[in-house]
């Protein structure tokens, strides 16, 4: 296609933040306006015209199907752009906590591997996050305010996530974070400030104030690293160790350890 992300993020990755979906097909619209004015030479030409005669060519005649076919044009790109960005939501995200889901989440966890055995000196970081005692959260105020926490906590989340920190829901109270390009020191460190604003922030449920605090496993991509799940199972396990540790904490994985 005239214009892609690719082609905007190589121009200038701003550039790419700004045109969304909806921009991008709209752009296409636009340009294909001009295919318009240029059909209608070709027909001429084709019908034995002399298309620039003064006869024939008629200046108000092409500015107005360059302008009229643009503005048409836009706008069902930009209708088209929006049925698309909808449909790409409602497969890749959470409907429930706006997080990417875990389809989103395994295809990019390939794609940051595959990455990294490209160029093993970025590496990637997976946090998992698991929230403490959720069960007698739904016991005693029922499922919704449950649902409610989780919404809360997944805002809470994306607050302190970056661009380069992909937060997923990947099961029923379990979350995921990939970020990107970090290494274990940075890992940590925003495993611990996601740790402190859960703690810290609450749920308000008809009246009442709910807390929750998360155990949190990090795993970081290693040489030996064997394929993209191995990651995840090494953060899972470091979660568990954190949750057999006394809950609300983080967890480095450890080869090591038993
Ligand atoms: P732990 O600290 O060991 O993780 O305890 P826990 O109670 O959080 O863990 P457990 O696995 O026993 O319970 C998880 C609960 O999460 C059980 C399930 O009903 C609830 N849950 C899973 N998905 C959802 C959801 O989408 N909404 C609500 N409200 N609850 C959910
Ligand atoms: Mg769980
Ligand atoms: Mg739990």
């Amino acid at each position: 296609m005239f214009f892609s992300k690719k082609l905007a993020a190589s121009l200038s990755p701003k550039l790419a933040q700004f045109i969304s979906l909806p921009l991008l097909r709209a752009s296409y619209g636009f340009i294909l306006s001009f295919a318009s004015p240029l059909g209608w030479m070709l027909v001429q030409k084709i019908a034995g015209r002399d298309v620039f005669s003064t006869l024939y060519f008629d200046p108000l005649l092409y500015i107005y199907m360059a302008f009229a076919t643009a503005v048409v044009f836009s706008l069902i790109g930009y209708q088209i752009g929006l049925r698309e960005q909808m449909i790409t939501n409602l497969a890749l995200i959470d409907p429930l906590t706006a997080l990417y889901n875990k389809r989103y989440f395994k295809n990019r966890l390939e794609q940051e591997f595959k990455r990294f055995k490209r160029n093993k000196s970025i590496r990637y970081a997976l946090i998992l996050i698991d929230l403490d005692f959720f069960k007698a959260i739904n016991d005693t105020y029922g499922h919704q305010a449950g649902d409610s926490v989780l919404k809360s906590v997944s805002a809470t989340i994306m607050g302190v996530c970056r661009e380069n920190e992909i937060a997923a829901r990947v099961g029923g109270e379990e979350l995921c974070i990939i970020a990107c390009g970090c290494d274990l020191a940075q890992a940590k460190h925003l495993a611990d400030r996601i740790r402190k604003s859960i703690e810290h922030s609450h749920c308000t449920w008809q009246g009442e104030c709910i807390k929750v605090t998360a155990s949190l496993g990090i795993s970081i991509a290693e040489n030996t690293t064997e394929n993209a799940w191995q990651i995840y199972q090494q953060a899972d396990e470091a979660m568990y160790k954190a949750k057999q540790t006394g809950r609300n904490k983080v967890n480095v994985f450890d080869s090591l350890s038993p």
